[in-house]
């Protein structure tokens, strides 16, 4: 049996894999901070040297408008499907940096996790493709399917470059299905396979009024502080129950239905475990009428970022500020436009704005949100590979996130992805001490063999 042999060179090769993962964690591939931009070179042309260290073809670094994607293929499997495997290679800043208890860039083995920026979001996933791939490739000399790997630079700042290669590279990319490991399961013993993300929509937001810092004794009262325009503005944007107050925000969010809400209902869901996640907030808050899960999945939010102006240093320091910013970012469900919430958004808060101040609004990226059918046939091939390796059937989930790839592949090629995540919730994605649970590696491998395997005609 191949997926017996491959199953043991997968376990032969751990430690090699280990140490090689923690060669990639070390690279602080972070695609929002421009100056990065040769760490994400760097973190691009590793990636690809090791696509074609474990034996695949055409590895390559292509070329975007801002960071590389890289591609390689295996496709000798005539007449079985062939499947793009996605990841990605770049990761969020790690500020707080206080906050870490190790350096964020420096991959930390405590006990049955590793440590590190981008541990599981998506470094330590991706690896799990690869390794499967690489144990195939070593036990049999073949693959049971064809496969052609994605893996790009831009996923944490909304992959704004796919949309383009795709049209440029149209045939290279075109697959079966796609598979995606950048999601997490609900707990160790609990597999999910993802039918939906939300799309996402975020803007810049910048008041300004004197064109100087002013004396605050000399000018304060007299000339509006853009801090307090803002304020004023951000503060209706939200009722005081966490319902969005933008006019015609809901317009188009799909109503869920009691199917959906029973579905929903039955989720394992521990309100103290996830209150404790959150960091121990005295209560749960938003939406009236909703469940914690629906909001976190179902609903639309409005999230204000980030908030920045005047003096915030030791002491005090008696100005009236030329200007203050602010990030606002939407997680959108179907059927909501993410251009068109934009407008709606930039209108509301154009509106809300006093006549003593300037507001310009910048747009910083969107995407649609994605959903996948349950009936689509490697579903079944996904759940059987869950099984085999957990013991239980995969549960379905909508994912809260945005992956925007997902969306992309729908509407440029007609391609559903199956997201079978190996994460899970207390991994700490985008915040301090992110890690990744080895064993959770070692049986993402065993999981994606079966899928593979599973896949064959
Ligand atoms: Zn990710």
């Amino acid at each position: 049996m191949p997926i017996t042999e491959a199953l043991a060179v997968a376990q032969q090769r751990e430690p090699q894999r280990l140490l090689r993962l923690q060669e990639l964690l070390r690279i602080p591939s972070i695609s929002t901070v421009v100056a990065a931009k040769p760490d994400v070179e760097q973190a691009a042309a590793w990636v690809s040297a090791y696509l074609q260290e474990i034996g695949l073809e055409h590895a390559s670094v292509l070329e975007t408008g801002r960071n590389p994607v890289v591609y390689a293929d295996w496709l000798h499997a005539p007449g079985q499907p062939t499947v793009l495997c996605y990841g990605h290679y770049d990761v969020q800043p790690a500020d707080p940096a206080e906050l870490w208890r190790t350096p964020p860039f420096e991959p930390t083995i405590e006990g049955d996790n590793l440590i590190a920026r981008g541990a599981a979001d998506d470094k330590g996933q991706l690896i799990i493709h690869l390794a499967a791939v690489e144990a195939m490739l070593k036990a049999d000399g073949r693959l049971p399917v064809n496969v052609k790997f994605i893996i790009e630079g831009e996923e944490e700042i909304g992959s704004p470059s796919l949309d383009a290669l795709f049209d440029t590279h149209h045939d290279r990319f075109q697959a079966d299905v796609c598979l995606i490991s950048d999601s997490h399961m609900l707990a160790p013993d609990c597999p999910v396979i993802i039918t939906s993300v939300r799309g996402l929509m975020a803007l810049h937001i910048e008041v300004t009024g004197p064109h100087k810092d002013l004396h605050s004794g000399i000018f304060g009262g007299a000339v509006q502080n853009p801090i307090q325009a803002l304020s004023t503005m951000l503060a209706q944007l939200h009722d005081a129950d966490g319902h969005v107050t933008v006019p015609h925000f809901y317009d188009r969010v799909r109503p869920l239905t009691d199917e959906d809400r029973a579905g929903l209902a039955q989720l394992p869901f521990d309100r103290t475990a996830w209150l404790a996640e959150a960091g121990q907030p005295p209560t749960d808050w938003g939406e009236p009428g909703y469940t914690i899960v629906e909001r976190t999945t179902s609903r639309p939010t409005l999230e204000i970022n980030g908030f920045a102006g005047g003096f915030t240093g030791d002491g005090i320091k008696t100005v009236l500020p030329s200007r203050a910013v602010a990030k606002i970012s939407c997680r959108l469900v179907a059927d909501q436009d993410p251009e068109e919430i934009r407008s709606l958004l930039s209108d509301y808060l154009q509106s809300l704005a006093p006549p003593a101040v300037r507001v310009t609004i910048q747009p910083i990226q969107s995407g649609p949100g994605a959903s996948v059918s349950r009936d689509h046939p490697a579903m079944k091939v996904a759940s059987a590979a869950y099984k085999a390796v957990y013991g239980v059937e995969p549960l379905f989930v909508r994912e809260g996130g945005s992956i925007p790839i997902v969306a992309l592949l729908q509407k440029k090629f007609g391609m559903a992805s199956l997201m079978m995540g190996f994460g899970l919730p207390d991994d700490g994605l985008h915040s301090p001490n992110e890690k990744m649970s080895l064993s959770q590696i070692r049986r993402g491998v065993a999981t994606i063999l079966h899928f593979f395997y599973g896949l064959r005609g």
